[in-house]
């Protein structure tokens, strides 16, 4: 297993918005992740991915145990994440904004940033060039020189994605990859999706949209006030009576 989450809590105050979640995701999987508004997915990424370490349980990427690793140390071995709200540097180009995600990948510190450029001088045209191919790959090419705040919301949710590929991830936490984006531009983004699982990178998913997630997932959760609430095939737990009741009451 590439990643493990063993019975994970998180907690703000007394309140435990992820408690005792536990998942694993293989190296050949895209992994979906459902359940309605506060539900905890998005603090069980951070959880995963290091912005809110976990309370307790464990995580462990590749045999190695990172429950409290640094985020900027869980990207360097290949676990990145994307946020709800897309991160983007409004005042910097598109092509910009994928630079800066390499100088300064998922919340490192700055001041490492800053004594780091010398270093990162010497890379600056190779950095240029991976970050155009990346562009390229994404169908952003038109808009590298754009400023980033003027996109829409899937081309925002494309940069995003551009600015965790810079970083060589093996595994990419997606948080509603969907959500605002046009239909036909979640299909193009279900299509990079796929195309990066084919080239070996692993996927978690958390989406609302039940019926892109379905057709992109090999396997689902569902989270229900913090927990595990169902698991397994897409098709299965969406049918589950549990899950439907989730929705509905929720
Ligand atoms: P989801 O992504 O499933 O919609 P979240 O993980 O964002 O859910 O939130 C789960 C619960 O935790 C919500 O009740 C939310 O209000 C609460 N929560 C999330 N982040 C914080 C925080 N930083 N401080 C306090 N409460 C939080
Ligand atoms: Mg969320």
């Amino acid at each position: 297993m590439m990643l493990k989450v063993e019975a994970v809590t998180r907690q703000f105050g007394g309140f435990k918005a992820v408690d005792g979640v536990s998942l694993q995701l293989a190296r050949n999987e895209i992994l979906g992740i459902a359940g309605t508004n506060g539900a905890g997915k998005s603090t069980l990424f951070a959880a995963i991915a290091g912005q809110q370490p976990a309370d307790a349980g464990r995580i462990m990427f590749d045999g190695q145990d990172i429950t409290r690793t640094p985020p900027y140390r869980r990207a360097r071995m290949g676990l990145v994440r994307t946020f709800q709200i897309p991160r983007e540097f409004k005042s910097l180009t598109v092509h910009e904004n994928l630079l800066a995600a390499a100088a300064n990948p998922q919340g490192e510190r700055l001041v490492n940033a800053f004594f780091q450029t010398r270093g990162l001088r010497a890379h600056e045209a190779q950095l240029a060039d991976k970050a155009d191919g990346i562009l390229q790959f994404l169908n952003l090419a038109r808009v590298r020189d754009v400023k980033a705040g003027g996109l829409s919301g899937g081309q925002k949710k494309l940069v995003e994605l551009g600015r965790v590929l810079m970083l060589d991830p093996r595994c990419i936490l997606l948080d509603e990859p969907f959500a605002g984006v046009n239909p036909v531009l979640i299909e193009e983004i279900c299509d990079r999706v796929r195309e990066l699982h084919a080239r070996g990178i692993a996927f978690v998913v958390i989406e609302h949209h039940l019926q892109a997630l379905k057709a992109l997932s090999n396997r689902l959760i569902v989270m229900d006030r913090g927990r595990v609430l169902a698991e397994g095939d897409p098709r299965t737990v969406l049918d589950d009576p549990r899950v439907q009741e989730a929705y509905m009451g929720g």
